[in-house]
């Protein structure tokens, strides 16, 4: 099978949803799966929409478009403040947006009234993060604008923990934005729909009780099972239905490297042991993301080469090498122009995958 692929396996991605899902909907709270890690890659998002997410998210509307025209009908939320010179596309491919700027939602107000639509608005809140959003203080002002404008509808509030500032979630900085909500209602005359409390991060910080969060906009979560702050492992959900396997090209063994006399006089090469060179590089993948197998060691690489150490083995030339990836990795990866994606289902997981016979594979650990 070809080389540099990303293997995925979408029973796993699935399962993950809909552990979530089912632990979120008691808690009155629905789950946007969000796409962006995976460049909107369409079976992955069914993947999530048939593990019970109620709407998929993205930050670009190029990978909106992809989905769409794969034929996939459901709701989608653009977790991105839209580009002016996007707006068409935006209205005709996603219901809602995430938002913080008048010009843009007037923008959006336009293009909607052009297409013959309505668009939501879920307007952004700083707090804390310092990412996107607008002050507490400016909220009820902005939302009464948006209501004011034909084409748009305020569908509700939203913030975002943790991205940026990688501080994890304070239940004070939640607790203070989920009081603006009744602010908001009474300064604006209308239920708030939508309340978009953040992304996995927040995971970890949920406790019963009735609060008016009702919604969870889930990326890492899913597709890798682990909270983003600390790259731990969430329980119940698989962290590895995402394996970058990539091949060897060169390999060198402890007793060629010794042979050094071989090297012109005043040259030496770098003491790296036995060594496997992969056809793999900075311009697939942030390959500092990615988790070795075995006892294999991370070297370096280059714009388009992997080196590893390779103790007391040497890999020959044209052994698949598989690897585990971090979020910065995976997104990388999948949207890198020379990694196949190979989608893989439950049944053909217990199929021994086709060409591997002859090669010694490695897992990752
Ligand atoms: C990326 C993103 C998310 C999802 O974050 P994860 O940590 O992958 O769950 C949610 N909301 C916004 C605004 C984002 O940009």
């Amino acid at each position: 099978m070809t080389t540099p692929r990303i293997e995925v396996d979408l029973s796993k991605i699935r399962q993950n949803a809909r552990h979530l899902v089912d632990q979120l909907t008691p808690l009155g709270i629905s789950v946007v799966g969000v796409t962006k890690g995976v460049c909107g890659h369409p079976d992955v998002a069914r993947a999530m929409l048939d593990g019970g997410v109620a709407a998929l998210g993205d930050a670009r509307v190029t990978n909106v478009e992809r989905m769409r025209a794969a034929g996939i009908t459901a709701p989608v939320l653009l977790i991105r403040t839209p580009m002016l010179g996007q707006v068409d596309r935006i209205v005709r491919t996603c219901g809602t947006s995430l938002n913080a700027d008048m010009d843009v939602v007037e923008t959006l107000a336009h293009a909607a009234c052009r297409a013959g639509r309505i668009h939501g608005i879920v307007v952004m809140v700083e707090m804390g993060d310092g990412r996107e959003g607008m002050p507490p203080s400016a909220v009820s002002r902005f939302a009464r604008r948006v209501m004011a404008l034909p084409g748009v509808v305020l569908a509700g509030l939203g913030a975002n923990f943790a991205c940026l500032n990688r501080r994890a979630p304070d239940r004070v900085a939640m607790g203070a934005f989920l009081s603006l909500v009744p602010l908001v209602e009474r300064a604006c005359g209308v239920p708030l729909r939508v309340v978009s409390g953040g992304n996995s991060a927040n995971l970890a910080g949920l406790r019963p009780g009735a609060t008016r969060l009702n919604e969870l906009r889930l990326g890492e979560s899913i597709l890798l099972g682990r909270n983003p702050l600390t790259g731990e492992p969430i329980a119940g959900l698989a962290t590895d239905a995402f394996t970058l396997v990539a091949e060897v090209i060169e390999s060198r063994t402890d007793a060629q490297r010794r042979g050094a006399g071989a090297m012109p006089e005043g040259l030496s090469r770098p003491d790296a042991g036995a060594a496997s060179l992969l056809a793999l590089g900075d311009q697939d993948t942030d390959t500092g993301g990615l988790s070795m197998p075995g006892l294999l060691t991370f070297l370096g690489s280059t714009s388009d080469h992997l080196l590893l150490r390779t103790p007391g083995q040497a890999l020959a030339a044209g052994t698949e090498v598989r690897f585990g990836l971090n979020y910065s990795a995976l997104m990388r990866a999948m949207s890198a122009p020379d990694i196949a994606t190979v989608v893989r289902d439950a049944p053909a997981t217990r199929r021994p995958l086709p060409g591997r016979g002859a090669q010694r594979d490695l897992e990752p650990t």
